[in-house]
């Protein structure tokens, strides 16, 4: 018997579990997760804990553009004070969670032209931020292709894996975690839950599902999830002689849908992480031979960026899943009684299901904050049309908007 269970020990899974501890000290808590903390989408990201939406509004910025700006900014700057609370709690070296900044870089001219109207509403929003000419980034990225760069000081660049795991390892008692432990079903108990897993079963008035795209399975916002994965490839370590600039840096592409760019910078040398692609996947899974084909796109994008790395090959390739919405918003809220969901990350899953766990753990031991308040207000997913309009629409979109992104 617990008070809370919490299914999923991603971002959103351990940040709840995270947030209950500091609310309530005797709060018995179990996260079930169904895997290794680490293993999952959490643990094998770009790193990016951004504070900033990323897309730009096409109208003047004005009213309800800039009113979406704001909350998107306060859920993602509550994510991002949790996980410095636990980073200067637990003294994380720099290797972990470094609070750099990221840059995004352009590729042509409507990356560049992208950037300039990014810029300039963040002057219209009073955020910090610099515009870099195209030698201005060489100098960071050693790459002679980008053609302009926006650095934005307040995204936290983390070591995904050993962030997650950091944030699993603050837990304490009350607090457990059970890893290869997946929740198979749960059934109301008394006035709570019995849930199911393969080693036995939990009793626990509330339970917050964490488990993103998953949440499905247990029949909760059917028909309003988009299961799209992304891939990314890691070079072997080079030599760091061969690339100029930088030792590390930590990009995203100006348009959103290109290509996410890091350099990592080891004692056994540097590697580059490359991050681009997107795939709809309704079964939640993909085969290698997708993996493999956005590799070779990975290649190629690569070798355009940096001519020097000529040789150097990619020695990991991956792919993992996220859950978004039509409407992109959460699938968060008391979806039945005592049972809370913080799912559908929308990809910025980093920061988003960071502060929908946070949220979900608020309301359900009850506390008020200017973050649930928020999250209280937001509208819930909306339907998405019957397959097959689905499957056809998904695949079009992702596949037009790659397209327009177009070398970015
Ligand atoms: C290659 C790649 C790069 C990315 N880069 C970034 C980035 O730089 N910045 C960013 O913000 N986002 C990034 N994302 C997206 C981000 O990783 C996800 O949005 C994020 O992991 C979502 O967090 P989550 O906690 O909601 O879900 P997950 O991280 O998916 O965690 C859900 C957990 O639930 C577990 N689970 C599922 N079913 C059950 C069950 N029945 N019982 C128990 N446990 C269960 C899973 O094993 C999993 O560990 C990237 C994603 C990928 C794949």
């Amino acid at each position: 018997m617990v008070d809370v269970a919490i299914i999923g020990g991603g971002f959103a899974g351990l940040s709840a579990a995270r947030r209950i501890s500091r609310l309530d000290q005797t709060a018995r808590v179990a996260v079930l997760e169904a895997g290794i903390v680490g293993e999952g989408p959490a643990g094998a990201n770009s790193g990016f804990i951004i504070d900033l939406p990323h897309e730009v509004s096409s109208d003047d910025f004005s009213g309800e553009s800039e009113a979406r700006f704001r909350q998107s900014v306060l859920i993602q700057r509550s994510a991002i004070a949790l996980a410095s609370e636990m980073a200067t709690e637990n003294g994380w070296g720099k290797e972990v969670f470094d609070p750099c900044g990221r840059y995004s870089v352009a590729i042509s001219a409507e990356g560049d032209k992208h950037l300039d109207d990014y810029a300039q509403q963040l002057t219209n929003m009073g955020e910090d931020h610099r515009l870099l000419s195209a030698g201005e980034i060489e100098a960071v990225t050693g790459s002679p292709v980008y053609t302009s760069g926006l650095f934005m000081p307040g995204t936290i660049i983390v070591q995904p894996a050993a962030y997650i795991r950091g944030v699993a390892d603050c837990l304490k008692e009350p607090v457990t975690l059970y890893e290869r432990t997946p929740a198979l079903s749960f059934e109301r108990s008394g006035a709570g839950w019995l849930v199911k897993t393969p080693q036995g079963s939990l009793r626990a008035p509330k339970i917050i599902m964490a488990n993103n795209g998953h949440v499905e399975s247990f029949g909760f916002f059917p028909g309003r999830l988009l299961h799209v994965f992304t891939y990314a490839s890691l070079t072997a370590a080079f030599d760091p002689s061969l690339l100029g600039g930088e030792r590390k840096w930590a990009a995203t592409p100006a348009l959103p849908m290109g290509t996410t760019v890091r350099r990592i910078s080891t004692g056994a040398g540097d590697r580059i992480l490359v991050r681009s692609r997107y795939s709809y996947n309704p079964s939640i899974a993909v085969s290698d031979a997708a993996i493999q084909r956005a590799g070779r796109l990975h290649d190629g994008k690569f070798s355009k960026r940096f001519p020097t790395l000529n040789g150097v090959g990619m020695q990991y390739r991956w792919a993992g899943a996220m859950a978004l919405t039509r409407n992109h918003v959460p699938a968060f809220g008391e979806i039945e009684r005592g049972v809370f969901a913080a799912c559908g990350c929308n990809g910025l899953g980093a920061s988003n299901s960071t502060a929908s766990g946070i949220a979900a753990a608020e309301l359900a031991l009850g506390h008020g904050s200017e973050l649930g308040r928020l999250y209280a207000r937001l509208a819930a997913p909306a339907a998405l049309p019957p397959q097959p309009f689905t499957t056809i629409g998904a695949k079009i979109h992702l596949a037009y908007r790659e397209w327009s992104a177009g070398c970015e």
